[in-house]
């Protein structure tokens, strides 16, 4: 990386990613180099290098691109950086988006419809804003596309300024919030109740 990117608030922004890796890598949730994980900069992002193992990140593996998603470093972003980009864009409040491949969030998005609704759980609380179980949160499940332009207009006609998420079929989880700690919670949080839910699922199948 060309010195004179590196600041303060990229090396800040990027040993946090680093520490989200390793979390999400310890329970599973990103194997085998997929997932995605990114912090916004006053003028840019920090974002991990495309196909790095998020369990063993290093500085190196955070990359520095500009608002849009194109490298200011040389280094190579995953093509769903432009999903990362979509949500600073549209939704200015949040300052982190993360992506996981979990097999939790892969089942429950193949298992449900359009939507996965979580209502009524304690743990809804994690997420930032909510202050009672008594609440319904939509996450919507979009069809897994690797045209990501395309992924991106699909993400776009599902979400609102309520949406805490979303569901790529078969794919894996996209949730993010307004520091990196409050985006680690939520996937935290969403992760435990997509295990309760496919729990519930199995319990009551007939
Ligand atoms: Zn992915």
């Amino acid at each position: 990386m060309n010195s004179g990117l590196i600041n303060q608030e990229f090396i800040q922004h990027a040993n946090a990613l680093i520490e989200a890796g390793k979390f999400f890598h310890d329970r599973g949730w990103v194997p085998a180099t997929s997932g995605n994980l990114s912090a916004a900069l006053h003028d840019g992002l920090a974002i991990t290098v495309s196909g790095r193992h998020k369990g063993r990140l290093t500085r190196e593996d955070i990359m520095l691109t500009d608002v849009t998603g194109r490298s200011m470093d040389g280094k190579k972003c995953s093509a769903e950086t432009l999903l990362h980009v979509y949500i600073y864009k549209n939704y200015r409040e949040n300052r982190s988006v993360l992506h996981t491949h979990s097999p939790s969030a892969t089942a429950i998005s193949l298992l449900s419809g359009t939507e996965v609704a979580l209502e009524g759980y304690e743990l809804l609380k994690a997420l930032s804003g909510i202050d009672t179980h008594a609440t319904r949160v939509v996450i919507p499940v979009i069809a897994n596309d690797q045209d990501i332009v395309r992924l991106a207009q699909s993400v776009d006609a599902r979400l609102d300024k309520d949406s805490r998420g979303f569901l790529i079929k078969g794919h894996g989880l996209y949730t993010w919030g307004k520091t990196v700690e409050d985006a680690v919670r939520h996937v935290e949080a969403l992760e435990a109740m997509f295990e309760i839910q496919l729990r519930l699922m199995a319990l009551k199948r007939p």
